[in-house]
């Protein structure tokens, strides 16, 4: 007998047929005689949707009451789950956030897991199946909270962490992790195994399939996962320590996001502080800047810095720029229309040249990089985003990837 966590995502839980199906599915592993707790998201497109009600209702609706809406997608399913089970005869219960509890830290919207209370729970895997919500919990003065979008993997891993669980399992609607989205690209391969900095790499840079965070505390944790389809009964993508993965490719994906803008201050002064002068205000305000390029200035008095923050910090981050007092420029220019393309391999590291091959192909699609950033396993460019699954496709095929 071991203990599973289930994950299942919004596409798999996205019709009552669908949920009947995932009852299905762990009907089969309950019958084994193992433990389960299954983690459920919102059935897909219900969370987009309670986001676009509170928008109507208010451009600047309360986090704290848009948690408190947003948690009810995951009540939702997590009921009906437990329902759909109990109908095939097998014991469940649902449990919401607050009755278990999930503890949360952090901001509404952005909250994190720092504690569940594993006991009642615990107990209760010894008669039936617990289901839980997932992507949300309860601070410490008893306000409910999410985790930021796509959290529901979090959950997973924060409960796999927790109850000390034999198997961590995020089911979803393609059957693994590929080496680039494979509903954008249909010659993206399928990954059998891959480490977890490079699912890390992958994830923080648009590869949704798992959310960032989730993987970043399995790899604190070393806690393994399997991504593997709903729908199918193939063989999945394991995630886990870099030892015995092959790293005869120096590219394993090609990931790319849509969530970045580009801003640049024109003639801003060339001397020292002046960099500090234009982010300290940023950072103060929590602004996450990401790509920054320096222009080598002419006349050594006037330069040109460009940097990319999030799309949805835009409009704040220009009125706290055009508020700084401390910094003087000729103009701020923007350009939303932007797409941040990035190749990641742990096999990079020993292999040269590979950022020169990135920017010949992409030269050769004549396409123009606005900005570069690196880390040991990743390149990214920020590209025009009209380029995007060009640049994609041919960054996937350059590396042999097809
Ligand atoms: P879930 O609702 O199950 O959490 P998500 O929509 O969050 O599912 O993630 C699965 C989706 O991630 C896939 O449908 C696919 O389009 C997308 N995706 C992006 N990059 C990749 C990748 N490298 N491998 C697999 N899927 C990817
Ligand atoms: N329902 C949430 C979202 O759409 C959480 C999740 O699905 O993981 O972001
Ligand atoms: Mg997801």
């Amino acid at each position: 007998m071991i203990k599973k966590i289930l994950k299942f995502g919004g596409t798999s839980v996205g019709t009552i047929e669908r949920i009947q199906h995932v009852a299905n599915i762990i009907k089969k592993e309950h019958d084994l005689g193992n433990k389960i707790i299954a983690i459920v998201s919102a059935m897909s497109g219900k969370t987009n949707e309670l986001i676009k009600m509170s928008q109507d209702v208010s451009e600047d609706f309360d986090k704290r009451e848009l948690d408190v809406l947003l948690a009810s997608g995951e009540q939702v399913t997590c009921a009906l789950l437990a329902g759909a089970l109990r109908k095939l005869n097998i014991k469940s219960k649902s449990w919401l956030n607050w009755q278990i509890p999930i503890l949360t830290e952090g901001d509404n919207t952005n909250s994190r897991i720092i504690n569940v209370n594993t006991n009642k729970i615990e107990e209760y895997l010894n008669e039936g199946v617990a289901v839980i919500p997932g992507f949300q919990g309860i601070s410490k003065d008893r306000n409910i909270t999410t985790i930021g979008r796509g959290g529901s993997d979090a959950t997973a891993v924060a409960f796999a962490k927790l109850f000390r669980a034999d198997e961590c399992i995020i089911y979803t609607d393609v059957d693994g992790v590929y080496s680039t989205d494979p509903n954008k690209i249909p010659v993206a391969k399928k990954i059998d195994k891959i480490s977890y900095d490079e699912m890390l790499e992958l994830s923080s840079v648009g590869a949704k399939v798992m959310q960032s965070s989730a993987v970043q505390t399995a790899m604190m944790y070393d806690i393994p996962l399997e991504v593997k389809s709903t729908f199918t009964d193939r063989k999945g993508t394991k995630i886990f320590n870099q030892e015995n993965i092959d790293y005869s490719k120096s590219v394993t994906g090609v990931a790319y996001s849509k969530d970045d803008a580009k801003l640049t201050l024109l003639g801003v002064e060339d001397k020292p502080g002046v960099a500090a002068n234009i982010f300290e205000p940023l950072n103060n305000a929590q602004i996450n800047v990401d790509m920054v390029i320096q222009n080598i200035s002419a006349d050594h008095k006037k330069t040109d810095i460009t940097f990319t923050i999030k799309r949805d910090e835009l409009l704040k981050t220009k009125k706290i720029l055009e508020n700084n007092q401390s910094i003087n420029y000729n103009e701020i220019t923007h350009n939303e229309k932007v797409a941040k393309v990035s190749i990641v391999g742990a096999g990079m590291v020993s292999t040269p040249g590979v950022t020169y091959k990135m920017f010949k192909g992409l030269a050769e699609e004549n396409i123009n990089i606005l900005a570069i950033s690196t880390s040991e396993i990743k390149i990214s460019v920020i590209i025009d985003e009209k380029n995007t699954l060009n640049a994609v496709k041919k960054l996937h095929t350059i590396f042999d990837l097809d």
